[in-house]
């Protein structure tokens, strides 16, 4: 038997596939569902932070360039580039060469009140520096229509970037310098720290948690809400392309820290910079896992459970099946004497005792059955004896003869075992029949046949022929010592007394004794031999044997 045609093992595997399909099936449906939910809430979110990311850099922007302004209208800046536009005319009181060595000094101090400033520098129109806040000042590198941009939108935004000059994520800004007739006399140029956004990046990541990160064109990471901002480097190229691609759309990634987050990206309303706003993916989704693994801890210890209710339920149905195979495979090898314990009151109590019953009935049906074969045996065998047996001597009769008689002959034929046949016949017993009666030839025939039979060996057989005759077959026996058996028998015949109606009856008997010859071929034809050797006893004058050859 395999072990899925067991029905034991067929109960368990149902039953764990009952407790696992729908159990599984619609917790992970539950928890794919809040892991949706979870992605819209944290995309949402994200999309929070960095739309509040984007107005913190407004905030942050507006203040900068209103103090850049500011500076920019001092009398120091006017006068300084005022001197260098219109060397000839006559520069006002204070103003002229000592306006222009003076303006570097202004600078210093109001890079020095604003930290924000990584360097402020006086431009000409055509770009060329003429004053900064420090030494030796890092050109830049303003675009070509810069003053007629700068007349149209009153200020000009370098794009931020890493500044390997400056070693910082630098935004520069310039201001232009007008005249009092509105020419462009310069440009007051801020190159501002993007670090300084840090803290109002970290603030606006208070709530909803998470970091955002300021990125260039190229996706290098200019600064963020970081606290270790200098561990920031840049984006992978394919990942930030796909961000970009996809705006305002959540994707897992590995950030900066090699770390797996869930991230979004947006361009800045405010700057030409991408705003990604990110979460740490495991923070976000650890109390999900944590749930999930429960989840699924608890379904495999339901599952166990079940599995082994379902066994022992399982065993309590096979045990008792199995004691009903093995009592019935027992009663098929015919041992009936079997009784099966009944103690459930369930279904299979019930079969057990009607097992119990049937095994009963069987038993009852088998005695019945051996008894009636032991009475038909019995009879059997008083019907064989019957119908070997002379009913009137007891002798065998005739037809039980020629069977003996026929064995004997192939006996001697096969092993050469000689045996001798003896055919005798009551003398005058006709006479007896008429002079006393049918009765009383009924009973000397009796008498005569008793004789027979004491005077033989158990190895020997007696029957009667038919009439008043009768056979004897000597097995193994010489004519000597048969013509001796027969002379004995006629001498107790003879001497036997037998009185009726007050006298005494002779009886007397002729016998004719034949050995078997190997020309004997039939029973026919020893007996034939043998009753001629009967008639010669009869005519020699009865009540003697005759040998014949
Ligand atoms: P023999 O000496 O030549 O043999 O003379 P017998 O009178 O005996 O002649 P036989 O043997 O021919 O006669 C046999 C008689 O036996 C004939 C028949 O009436 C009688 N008989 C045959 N069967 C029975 C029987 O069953 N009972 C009785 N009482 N008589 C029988
Ligand atoms: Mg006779």
């Amino acid at each position: 038997m395999t072990l899925l045609n067991s029905i034991k093992s067929k109960i368990v595997v149902f039953s764990i596939l009952a407790t696992l399909i729908p159990s599984l099936g619609l917790g992970l449906l539950s928890f794919r569902q809040n892991e949706a939910l979870i992605s819209e809430t944290v995309t949402r979110e994200l999309r929070t932070l960095v739309s509040d990311a984007d107005h913190e850099i407004e905030l942050w922007l507006d203040r900068r360039m209103h103090e850049v302004r500011v500076s920019s209208t001092s009398n120091a800046v006017m006068d300084g580039l005022s001197a260098i536009a219109r060397p000839a005319a006559k520069p006002r009181a204070g103003s002229g060469a000592g306006s222009i060595q003076a303006l570097p000094h202004y600078l210093r101090s109001v890079k020095e009140k604003l930290d924000t400033l990584q360097e402020l520098t006086v431009v000409n129109p055509e770009g060329r520096i003429i004053a900064s806040s420090t030494q030796a000042p890092v050109a830049v590198k303003l675009p070509q229509e810069w003053s007629q941009d700068a007349l149209t939108d009153g200020l000009v935004v370098v794009p931020p970037h890493w500044d390997e000059q400056y070693g910082a994520a630098t935004l520069a800004v310039a201001i232009p310098v007008l005249s009092y007739d509105n020419l462009v006399l310069g440009a007051l140029v801020a190159v501002l720290d993007l670090s300084t956004l840090q803290p109002h990046l970290k603030s606006a990541t208070k709530s909803p948690p998470g970091n955002v990160l300021l990125l260039d064109a190229d996706g290098k990471v200019l600064t963020s809400s970081y606290e270790d901002g200098k561990r920031l480097v840049s984006l992978e190229s394919s990942v930030f392309r796909q961000l970009k691609a996809h705006p305002g759309e959540s994707l897992f990634f590995k950030g900066m820290a090699k770390r797996e987050v869930i991230g979004l990206a947006d361009t800045s309303s405010e700057l030409p910079i991408t705003i990604l706003a990110e979460r740490d993916r495991g923070e976000v989704y650890d109390a999900w896992v944590k749930w999930r693994n429960m989840f699924l801890a608890l379904v495999s210890g339901l599952a166990i459970v079940v599995a082994a209710v379902a066994f022992q339920m399982g065993r309590s149905i096979v045990r008792p099946l199995q004691k009903l195979m093995a009592a019935a495979d027992r009663i098929a090898d015919g041992d009936l004497e079997i009784r099966l314990t009944a103690t459930r009151n369930d279904e299979l109590g019930h079969l057990t005792r009607v097992f119990n019953e049937m095994a009963g009935r069987l038993r009852q049906n088998h005695a019945e059955i051996m008894a009636a074969n032991q009475a038909m045996q019995q009879q059997n065998r008083v019907l064989e004896t019957l119908s070997i047996t002379d009913s009137l001597t007891g002798l065998y009769n005739r037809s039980k003869l020629d069977a003996i008689l026929s064995d004997q002959l192939a006996r001697f034929r096969r092993t050469q075992r000689e045996f001798t046949l003896l055919m005798m016949d009551i003398d005058h017993f006709k006479t007896l029949n008429d002079t006393y009666g049918h009765l009383t030839g009924d009973e000397v025939l009796a008498a005569v046949a008793q004789i027979l039979s004491q005077s033989i060996r158990s190895i020997d057989y007696a029957a009667r022929y038919g009439g008043d005759e009768f056979i004897i077959i000597l097995v193994e026996t010489s004519a000597a010592q048969a013509l001796k058996t027969a002379e004995r028998i006629c001498n107790q015949v003879e001497g036997m007394v037998y009185n009726i109606d007050g006298s005494s009856i002779a009886v007397t008997v002729s016998i004719g004794i034949v050995q078997c010859q190997p020309e004997d071929e039939t029973p026919i034809a020893v007996l034939a031999r043998a009753d001629m050797a009967l008639y010669e006893a009869k005519r020699a004058g009865r009540n003697r044997a005759h040998y014949g050859l």
